[in-house]
């Protein structure tokens, strides 16, 4: 079955407007439906390839957004083959990766395509017989750092362009040419220049980022005119979407999930640091699992290697940094799984989306823990390189974590609608089918009125900042339950007005109640450099804060109590004890418990 069936929802960008009469009685037509089946042995096409090809061989320039194995390929492949288009001749197609590049040759070559792959490995005399010759071949693949840097190469397009022999420049990822995504390539850049150069010569991109600010950026900066675009749903149904919280036992839960849903099937766990994924690697072998870890810090020759593995299936799981990534089209990934939070909504739809490429079910996990979320902030504001980063870098890129964030929070909205509506995607939840972990929950989804608890937060911190006074996320939500631990006792907070004010409400959903809080603006964490040189984030009254307590706005939590608990009530075992005060009669012996048993995990260091 086809796993790309026909969008059930209106395109974000408004294709351009054939009616399939229009298309039918197209010109190149036939010829396209022809090459279809004798050349790519297909018997139809997936939405919108039909209608990009007939755009691009009437001369028009196209944007063709589809996601991951959609089928961007066939778009530029077949209308290079065909013999009737407005413009004529080689078909030069730029795309970042030489693998990528071979394996699409080495697959084009088994269709008898005559096809030329412009690599370093190339002579000069080949490519002048290939290029200058009267036969040329139908597709030219060439990386952009070799139609940047080579003087040849310029000189032969220029030639091509004076004999009009350029039938379309094909630009594949093009998102690489925008810094707003993550996978910037500087020679990319470059190819703007292709329309100043050869303005008659239409141009094709290609991507699979869904962005609208992507889109426009790449738009003009390719210098693409009076543009068709052709957009299919970038909904992946077969992709179950699971977030889940890190606890202490992670590796074991996960573990567990493995070899009890995928044994022995592939798959890829993304970590963030190198020594992560080597640890995390180790440990699974270790398990008995077949694991190899990729990051940039390897040799070539280790990553072919390792790659070759998973490709042969000699080696099942991957764990990797988001240096693995572009360009891995293996099709039976059956698990994607983040470790650490992805650093932007777009970064985790393409992560994710390497599972299932075969259209049958996989899973798709996020390991979710708040405190990764101000691991990832600091580490946008101080990246290890010497170059510090602009306001405007940090600013986005910290907007964009703090999607991740927002997605990773929300338990109620199913993960499609979040996902495809960041993509400007207007999806029905129903269409879900209970494929994500919201529309799947087995327990019902329950409001809770937290305006009480959260007035005496912003009160609290009022405090605090008004005596000058620093206190964390986590101080806050302590003294609102009125817990008992070692930090409530060795500064005093236990004396505070508020403390124990909301005795009886769990950690839980006091976290989330002052989650909320910063997700308003109401309250903002700040990162505050101690003495000892370490981070610390502090939290301060935000930019709403004053709207929220003047006009004392309701907050609402959503949560889901386990059946026959009341919501957001602790358990017996959770109510914090009493007052350290009321029992400080007993000889200051303290008996009470140290830490917290449901104190929730926050250490970085997991095992
Ligand atoms: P993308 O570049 O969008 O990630 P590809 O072009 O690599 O996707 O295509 C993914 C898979 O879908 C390939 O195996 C390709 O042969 C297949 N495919 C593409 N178009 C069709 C079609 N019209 N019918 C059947 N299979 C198709
Ligand atoms: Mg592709
Ligand atoms: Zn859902």
């Amino acid at each position: 079955a086809d796993p790309y069936p026909s969008p059930t929802v209106t395109p974000p960008l408004v294709p351009s407007e054939v009616p399939s009469n229009a298309l039918q009685s197209s010109p190149y037509y036939r010829e396209v439906i022809s090459k279809l089946t004798t050349v790519f042995g297909l018997r139809k096409f997936r939405p919108y390839q039909l209608e990009a090809i007939i755009e691009t061989l009437s001369g028009r320039d196209v944007f063709v957004l589809m996601p991951t194995g959609g089928g961007k390929s066939l778009c530029y492949q077949l209308p290079a083959v065909c013999q009737g288009g407005k413009t004529k001749g080689v078909t030069l197609v730029v795309s970042p990766l030489l693998a990528l590049m071979k394996d699409q040759v080495h697959s084009l070559m088994l269709k008898k395509i005559d096809v030329f792959l412009w690599n370093s490995e190339a002579t000069y005399d080949e490519v002048t017989t290939r290029l200058r010759g009267t036969r040329k071949p139908s597709l030219v693949y060439i990386t952009p750092e070799k139609l940047k840097e080579s003087n040849s190469a310029q000189r032969i397009l220029d030639e091509l362009y004076r004999d009009n022999s350029l039938a379309r420049f094909v630009i594949d990822e093009a998102h690489c040419i925008s810094t707003w995504g993550q996978d910037f390539r500087e020679a990319y850049r470059h190819l703007g220049t292709l329309r100043l150069k050869y303005p008659n010569v239409p141009i094709m991109a290609l991507t699979a980022t869904a962005r609208k600010v992507t889109v426009a950026d790449i738009t003009e900066r390719l210098n693409l005119r009076d543009c068709a675009f052709f957009t299919q749903s970038f909904n992946r149904p077969n992709l179950r979407y699971v977030i889940t919280p890190k606890t202490r036992k992670w590796m074991e839960s996960m573990m567990d999930f493995i070899s009890s849903k995928h044994p022995n099937e592939s798959g890829v766990i993304y970590c963030l640091g190198r020594d992560k994924c080597e640890e995390v690697a180790k440990k699974l072998n270790d398990n008995g699992f077949s694991a190899k870890h990729f990051h940039a810090g390897m040799s070539q020759a280790d990553k072919d290697q390792t790659l070759d593995e998973w490709r042969n299936d000699e080696v099942h799981i991957i764990v990797a940094t988001i240096a693995f990534g572009m360009g891995i089209d293996k099709a039976d990934v059956r698990f994607v799984i983040h470790y650490s939070l992805p650093k932007s909504l777009d970064g985790y739809y393409q992560e994710t989306g390497r599972a299932g490429r075969d259209g049958k079910p996989a899973d798709c996990i996020l390991y979710f823990l708040y405190k990764d979320f101000l691991t990832l902030r600091n580490m946008i504001e101080r990246p290890d390189g010497n170059v510090p980063p602009s306001k405007e870098t940090i600013e986005r890129q910290t907007a964009a974590a703090r999607a991740v964030l927002n997605y990773c929070l929300d338990i109620s909205e199913c993960r499609r609608v979040q996902l495809l509506h960041y993509f400007d995607e207007k999806f029905d939840k129903s269409q879900c089918a209970r494929n994500c972990d919201n529309c799947d929950h087995p327990d019902p989804l329950l409001t809770l009125d937290s305006t009480k608890e959260a007035q005496d937060a912003v009160d609290l911190i009022e405090n605090f900042q008004r005596r000058s006074e620093l206190v964390t996320l986590t101080q806050c939500r302590d003294i609102l339950r009125g817990a008992n631990n070692a930090v409530i006792r060795n500064k005093n907070h236990d004396k505070d007005p508020h403390f124990g004010s909301a005795r009886g409400r769990t950690s839980e959903l006091l976290d989330q109640m002052l989650r909320k809080l910063c997700q308003l603006d109401v309250l903002v964490e700040q990162s505050i450099q101690q003495a000892s040189g370490f981070h610390n984030e502090y939290v301060k009254l935000g930019p709403k804060a004053g709207d929220f307590k003047r006009n004392k706005k309701p907050l609402l939590i959503y949560c889901r109590p386990k059946p026959g608990k009341p919501p957001g009530k602790a358990s017996k075992k959770q109510i914090a004890p009493k007052p350290i005060s009321a029992r400080r009669g007993t000889k200051g012996k303290h008996k009470a418990i140290e830490v917290d048993p449901i104190e929730p995990y926050e250490d970085d260091s997991p095992y």
